[in-house]
């Protein structure tokens, strides 16, 4: 374990004054994956500036019908929230299948939105991986790529982003609310994560300094008609090979609205707004959903072991769009196995 030294922030205010006095320094707040990655020597900051304390642990219903949720909500918190459940249940359904309860319960809304990869290049200091060393090169465009993107890669780099939660959050199109030295600004979630280009140490639009201060949902949280499906190794406590967020909101069979977002594919959660609007006005069934499939994985490519994930996914979003559209969400089917 490195040496570094330890503030602890009392507002958000203070954490980004604390943050602008020490360059190189990182926010930490359930410490579930900065903490792992310091133990294998992947991240050295100098100083940590402890976030976990600061009164942004609050879910609040806005003015405009929707909610804001603090970045310091604990995960399990979050997922099993009665708005949540009650009214946005797709985001509910993700954060549960994802992690274990122990790691939910540290894990923070802002933690997850920024967790890094899970390739193990990255993580192995003794391979080249241009994510955790610009220049370096990417070990696992021919090393071992199971569980790589098929979507939205760079010659760079081909990593994963692997939390659960944003695919929910990015197919309900939320906003992450940041405060930084230039003071307080909102991103769109389809503008938060990066695709990897020519910079993969960069995960996100996050300019340097700035905290994630909460997380916001519009009003329409398609409670109906929705479903989390996530395709692993195992039933817990994996990563995702593939999941998708379907939502519907459907009239006497056709389709008003729609939203499909993918994980596991790319280095951002994957959503396209032309595959929703070919989705509207259509018939809700199976060929109108395989036509969406192919839309959306129309520029897939593997990179050899990966290959299987093109299949996986075109089947997967099949699947649920059917559940989502059937008000049978994966997570009932879930409950029924255990
Ligand atoms: C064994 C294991 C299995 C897991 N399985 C899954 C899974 O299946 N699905 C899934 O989605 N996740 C999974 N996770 C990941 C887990 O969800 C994340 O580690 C967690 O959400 C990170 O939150 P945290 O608060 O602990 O972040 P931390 O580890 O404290 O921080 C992570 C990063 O975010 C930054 N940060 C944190 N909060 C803020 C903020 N408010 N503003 C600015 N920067 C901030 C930190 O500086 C750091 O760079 C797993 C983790 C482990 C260890
Ligand atoms: S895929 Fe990205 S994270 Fe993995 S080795 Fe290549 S550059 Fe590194």
């Amino acid at each position: 374990m490195i040496n570094f030294a330890y503030a602890r922030a009392g507002d958000a205010t203070d954490a980004i004054r604390l943050m602008a006095a020490a360059p190189g320094a990182k926010f930490i707040a359930g410490g579930t994956n900065l903490i792992d990655l310091m133990k294998v020597n992947v991240e050295r900051p100098a100083r940590l500036i402890d976030i976990s304390r600061l009164p942004l642990k609050s879910v609040e219903e806005t003015a405009g019908g929707g909610l804001r949720i603090g970045a310091l909500v604990p995960n399990s918190d979050l997922a099993y929230h009665p708005l949540i459940q009650k009214r946005y249940p797709l985001v509910g359904s993700a954060i549960l299948a994802g992690a274990s309860q122990q790691l939910r319960n540290m894990a923070t809304t802002g933690g997850n939105l920024l967790q890094r990869t899970r390739c193990a290049y990255f993580y192995d200091t003794a391979t080249p991986c241009n994510k955790r060393q610009p220049g370096s090169g990417c070990a696992a465009r021919e090393g071992l790529n199971r569980g790589h993107a098929i979507l939205g890669t760079s010659e760079h780099c081909i990593a994963v982003h692997p939390s659960d939660m944003c695919v929910a959050l990015a197919a309900l199109a939320a906003e992450v609310h940041v405060l930084g030295p230039k003071g307080e600004r909102r991103i769109a979630f389809a503008d938060f994560h990066r695709l990897a280009g020519s910079t993969p140490e960069r995960d996100s639009n996050l300019d340097p300094g700035e905290i994630i201060t909460a997380v916001e949902l519009p009003a329409k949280g398609f409670a109906a008609n929705y479903s989390y499906l996530k395709i692993r190794d195992r039933l817990s406590y994996a990563f995702a090979l593939i999941s998708v967020a379907a939502a519907l909101e459907v009239e006497n069979g056709t389709i008003k609205d729609a939203r499909l977002a993918l994980g596991g594919v790319a280095h951002k959660p994957w959503r396209r707004p032309e595959v929703e609007a070919a989705l509207k006005g259509e018939r809700a069934d199976e060929a109108v959903f395989a036509r969406a499939a192919d839309l959306l994985l129309h520029d897939a490519r593997g990179f050899g072991h990966n290959d299987f994930k093109i299949d996986l996914a075109r089947r997967a979003i099949l699947r649920t769009l059917g559940q989502a559209a059937r008000g049978e969400p994966q997570s009932q089917s879930d409950k029924k196995i255990r």
